[in-house]
């Protein structure tokens, strides 16, 4: 039901989710990669939507194109909407620009996204991002952490433009109180067990932060 495709250049995770109705979260990096990976599981025509975890590139650079070709709806929080026209669509650390989009779905917390069996909560968990979010499914016990968690005690770079490190802390606190078995994050390996692994992001968070 969920499938990963791990996309060239840095590596960041794409999540195809195919229920009743068929998203993708994070498209970023190579978009023919991308594509071509897609096709393998799905019909690409038949994605629903095109939800972003947040606005880097290596999370969204392929968000027009798959749009153009989908006709998916991108789906993508209010603030990181503003952030990436102010970014101009570009990765300044990265040097690098990706064609621009319009979301034709602008979430915000508590926002809910329903896809079949899957429904998921939007988190607003700004930090590593002003416009990050998390995707939480709380019957299934699933969350899509972008580059907010990862495992093993990871947790997103601040340093970043838009970045905010007490933002973050706040944002990792909040997501020990939620109550997930499966974390799907935005770079690295799903991870059963996520509650541990999210308690140690909060914990390493706040000693290095
Ligand atoms: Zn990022």
């Amino acid at each position: 039901m969920i499938e990963r495709i791990v996309a060239p250049p840095l590596g960041a995770n794409v999540y195809l989710i195919m229920d009743e109705k068929k998203a993708v979260v994070d498209v970023g990096g190579d978009f023919r990669f991308i594509y071509n990976a897609l096709s393998k599981h799905v019909d690409v025509k038949k994605i629903d939507y095109i939800i972003l975890t947040h606005s880097h590139f290596d999370h969204a650079s392929a968000t027009a194109d798959l749009k153009k070709v989908s006709g998916a709806r991108v789906v993508m929080h209010k603030e990181e909407f503003e952030f990436a026209k102010q970014q101009n669509f570009s990765s300044s650390f990265f040097g690098i620009h990706f064609p621009p989009f319009e979301p034709d779905l602008i979430v915000e917390e508590g926002d809910r996204i329903e896809l079949g069996e899957m429904e998921f909560k939007i988190l607003h968990t700004p930090g590593h991002t002003p416009g990050s979010i998390c995707l939480y499914d709380r019957e299934g016990r699933r969350v899509f952490t972008g580059d907010t968690v990862f495992p093993n005690g990871g947790f997103g770079r601040v340093d970043f433009p838009g970045g905010n490190p007490h933002q973050l802390i706040q944002s990792l606190k909040r997501l020990t109180e939620i109550d997930a078995e499966f974390m799907y994050p935005g770079h690295d390996n799903p991870v059963n067990n996520a509650m541990e692994h999210i308690n140690l992001s909060f914990k390493f968070a706040k000693m290095f932060l």
